[in-house]
């Protein structure tokens, strides 16, 4: 019977990170699947009966980018709020707010997102003072860039009924609401979006991946979003893979269903439990063991205690629940760590094939690199954030000084102890190829990886951390065709070029979800 395909592309340079054959130049689809890799020569018979087939005229090719940490629901919800990324100054702020006040009724919420302080004269968080001058009959609620502070008016404030002794909301001198709130989950229900807008925001968010190069993704999507997520993955909407991760509350419930992470279909899995020990180096909530230098009566917040978190894994642990475990300070990394050792010796033995992931992990010393290596866990990290914040005179060292910012996000250490690394973006911004660009100009020479490893992290390693490295991750015949058309070749350009190089073309499945030429 002679073989046919539905995609064919050859005349390329294909990365596929596969150790038994790491370079191509040629791929057929079939199914969805990858049929074949090799040489031009091996796909000439394919050619004439495919349904579609590209030359690539040389181009790079790796396999689909995973974001192995995302908000992307809620950032595709956030395409119809208010973007606060360029405001450069608090004035700013006001005037882009005060810009688009007319195309709001009067009463009607104003959402913002995005701001951050840190690249500001001023260096202070927006209050309610500031907001009230834009509107006292809209109310008005904006995120800082972290998603852990939300800055809101007095309107905002009576209308979400925040309560003057209510824990996360600052004070100033005379002990009036600020209109800063920090790390306030009920607040974030109450200010949800109806459900037509959260479906609107799932395409949206499916788009800004697929244009960034992703082709699969792990979402922290909050309380009764994974619903709207399904009934789209039904209608075949999705065109990057969803692994959702499910709030902590939630675990009780799987457990007494029995569901398990990873459960779902190919567009669709159901990932690991989330929870909080700490917050954010920007909204300073993040748990450290010595004060904030710019603020030297904090050492963050720790939000559950080494014994709370401790019981929460065994549960999870001995349901065969993978747990997702947000840690950023040194402190916050401690306690995690702790919880897990903890654990009795049957226990502990289960960790490795279950995979628990510990997220960000962005102060974590060599010596708790070892024992989470000892342990089995998963590093799941960030090295968008290192381009962002940890650079010379950023905001992690106007935080921490530059001795401890120099000790930060120390990819290098963690590889050469044989620590499992994945990466995300945590959105911050959403690219992969600006994540490669940070990991592989590190500011400390010492932690960088090279470009092969970072894009290892990107792809094969958070295939690992959502346990589907059997399905994605390398371009290996019988693996899903996702992969990336990149406009350079980016194990040759210099690395601090990485994250100029443009996405040309994302494929999903042989499926072209998205290309710049239709731009
Ligand atoms: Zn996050």
């Amino acid at each position: 019977m002679k073989l046919q395909a539905d995609l064919v592309i050859f005349n390329g340079n294909l990365i596929t990170m596969d150790p038994e054959n790491p370079t191509a130049t040629a791929l057929a689809v079939k199914n969805f699947k990858v049929l074949v890799v090799g040489g031009d020569e091996q796909v000439v018979d394919l050619v004439g009966s495919a349904r579609r087939v590209i030359d690539l005229g040389g181009k790079t090719v790796v396999p689909g980018f995973i974001d192995a940490h995302t908000h992307i629901t809620a950032e595709g919800i956030r395409a119809s709020h208010v973007d606060l990324q360029p405001t450069r100054s608090v004035e700013d702020v006001k005037q882009t707010l005060r810009k688009v006040l007319p195309s709001y009724t009067t009463g009607q919420w104003i959402r913002g997102y995005g701001y951050d302080e840190s690249f500001w004269p001023e260096k202070r968080y927006v209050t309610a003072r500031d907001l009230d001058d834009v509107s006292t009959e809209n109310p008005i609620a904006i995120d800082r860039v972290d998603g852990h502070l939300t800055s809101v008016n007095t309107l905002a404030l009576k209308r979400l009924g925040v309560r003057l002794d209510q824990a996360g909301m600052l004070k100033d001198r005379k002990g009036r609401p600020t209109g800063v709130l920090r790390d306030i989950e009920d607040l974030y229900k109450k200010v949800r979006p109806p459900d037509d807008e959260i479906r609107q925001g799932i395409l949206a968010g499916q788009e800004i991946a697929n244009r960034a190069g992703i082709t699969s993704l792990v979402d922290n999507a909050s309380m009764g979003v994974f619903r709207l997520i399904r009934e789209a993955e039904t209608q075949e909407l999705l065109s990057a893979r969803l692994i959702v991760n499910q709030p902590a509350e939630t675990l009780k419930h799987m457990m007494e269903i029995g569901l398990t992470s990873s459960l779902g279909s190919p567009m669709l899995k159901i990932g690991g439990v989330k929870s909080f020990v700490d917050g954010s180096i920007g909204a300073r909530t993040a748990a450290l063991s010595m004060p904030y230098v710019d603020d030297k009566k904090n050492k963050g917040n720790l939000f559950l205690s080494e014994k709370t978190l401790t019981a929460f894994i065994k549960k999870a642990v001995r349901s065969g629940i993978q747990t997702v475990t947000h840690a950023i300070g040194d402190a916050a990394i401690e306690t995690l760590i702790s919880a897990f050792e903890n654990l009795s010796d049957d226990e502990k033995a289960t960790l490795r094939s279950q995979r628990h992931r510990i997220e960000h992990a962005e102060m974590i010393s060599e010596s708790q690199i070892r024992r989470v290596v000892s342990l089995g866990l998963i590093l799941s990290m960030q090295p968008n954030f290192v381009g962002v914040w940890q650079q010379s005179g950023g905001l992690y060292e106007q935080r921490l000084g530059a001795e401890r910012v120099a000790e930060m996000n120390m990819f290098r250490v963690a590889l050469d102890n044989g620590a499992r690394l994945c990466f995300g973006s945590d959105g911050m911004p959403y690219g992969p190829l600006y994540g490669i660009w940070s990991a592989t100009t590190h500011p400390n020479p010492k932690v960088r990886l090279t470009v092969e490893e970072a894009i290892r992290c990107y792809t094969m390693e958070s295939a690992y951390s959502v346990f589907m490295e059997k399905n994605i991750g390398s371009l290996v015949v019988g693996k899903r065709a996702d992969f990336v058309v990149l406009s350079e070749d980016i194990m040759k350009v210099p690395a601090r070029t990485i994250r100029d190089i443009n996405v040309e073309m994302t494929v999903v499945g042989g499926l072209v979800e998205y290309s710049s030429a239709n731009r």
